[in-house]
């Protein structure tokens, strides 16, 4: 397998919005897929990040700002696409594009050889010889868990909300949903209609008369057109979560609670473990200078602050394109 992908000019790595808005940036600059890039993804074949979402999942971005540049959402632009209907889209993107994903195969590790342009891309398939790897392996990624997770028994279920599907997995009774951000607002509002529900958050908490986590996370782009959800009074605020004593929660304000479950909706870490350590840093989509032809798409950590956006990752995909095209 690994000698079958060797030798293309470009390997993309990670198959999900930002590796396919590479791919098609690179089509249209003239690049061919499988002869001159391809793509690999560790997941199993079609399992994109969209595929795990919990089922009522809406995009915060209307179908017009999350799309693969050249390929329009179909239906209405405005709306906000769910989960499934983005993991159909991104099939039907690579489809047309007339990419091959191959799936379950992981990058391991990416290094240069010698002085010289070649790069050796270690996959779980073997030894990759390519001349441009592009890490697209997301910045929402590897699920964060607080440290104080190992401390804690609950009578019911410990969740990320990477985990959570819909309410029938939580046990009836009191459930705490640590985070205020997109996923747990949306989880906290979802379990209201069964549960108990109290949300965890750094934030101050809600005036009755308004939404501020909303507002909060809203900002000037594509992301301020959010869908609202209907206001919510049935969520219970609690501040920060500081620490746990066996069944019991203590937050910053010196308050406690037992709940009966709880959902860890405390972020992502970006999948690049793969990569070597940056240096210098914020060398904008490069990697490391010591090794020309590593760039990334879809990570803030190395370039743009919006790069894990959709509509952040298309630029960059496109700036990406670009610079390889560029390259001798
Ligand atoms: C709950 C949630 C909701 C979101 N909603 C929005 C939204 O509405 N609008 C928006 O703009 N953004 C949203 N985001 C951010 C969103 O995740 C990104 O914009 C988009 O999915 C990023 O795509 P990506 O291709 O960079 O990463 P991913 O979709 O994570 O794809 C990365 C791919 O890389 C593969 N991979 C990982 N490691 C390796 C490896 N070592 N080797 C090979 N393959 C590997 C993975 O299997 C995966 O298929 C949301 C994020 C979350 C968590």
């Amino acid at each position: 397998m690994a000698r079958s992908l060797s030798h293309r000019r470009v390997i993309i790595v990670g198959a999900g919005h930002s590796g396919l808005a590479t791919a098609a940036a690179l089509r249209s600059s003239g690049l061919e897929p499988q002869k001159d890039f391809v793509i690999i993804d560790s997941a199993p074949p079609g399992q994109r990040s969209w595929a795990t979402r919990w089922q009522s999942m809406k995009l915060r971005s209307a179908a017009r700002h999350s799309v693969v540049r050249g390929f329009p959402f179909p239906g209405d632009e405005d709306r906000h696409p769910s989960a499934d209907e983005m993991s159909d889209y991104l099939s039907s993107v690579e489809k047309a594009i007339g990419v091959k994903t191959v799936w379950s195969t992981r990058a391991l590790g990416v290094n240069r050889l010698g002085d010289g342009s070649t790069l050796h891309l270690s996959t779980s398939a073997g030894e990759v010889q390519t001349r441009n790897v592009v890490c697209a392996t997301g910045a929402a990624a590897v699920p964060r868990i607080p440290g104080w997770r190992q401390e804690l028994a609950v009578p019911g279920v410990v969740l990320h909300s990477s985990q959570y599907l819909d309410p029938a997995q939580i046990p009836p009774g009191r459930v705490l949903i640590v985070g205020g951000g997109y996923s747990g607002v949306e989880i906290a509002e979802e379990l209201t209609s069964s549960h108990d529900v109290t949300l965890a958050t750094r934030a101050e908490p809600p005036r009755a008369s308004e939404r501020p986590i909303w507002s909060r996370l809203r900002r000037k782009g594509p992301m301020s057109e959010a869908r609202p959800r209907a206001a919510s009074t049935d969520v219970t605020h609690a501040a920060a979560v500081t620490g746990v004593n066996g069944d019991t929660v203590m937050f910053a304000d010196g308050a406690s609670m037992k709940p009966q479950s709880l959902i860890l909706a405390t972020g992502y870490e970006p999948a690049d473990g793969w990569l070597p350590d940056s240096e210098p840093p914020g060398q904008p989509l490069h990697v490391s200078a010591r090794i020309p032809g590593l760039f990334t798409v879809g990570m803030p950590r190395y370039s743009r602050a919006d790069a894990d956006t959709l509509a952040g990752a298309s630029r960059e995909a496109a700036t990406v394109a670009r610079l390889i095209v560029g390259r001798p």
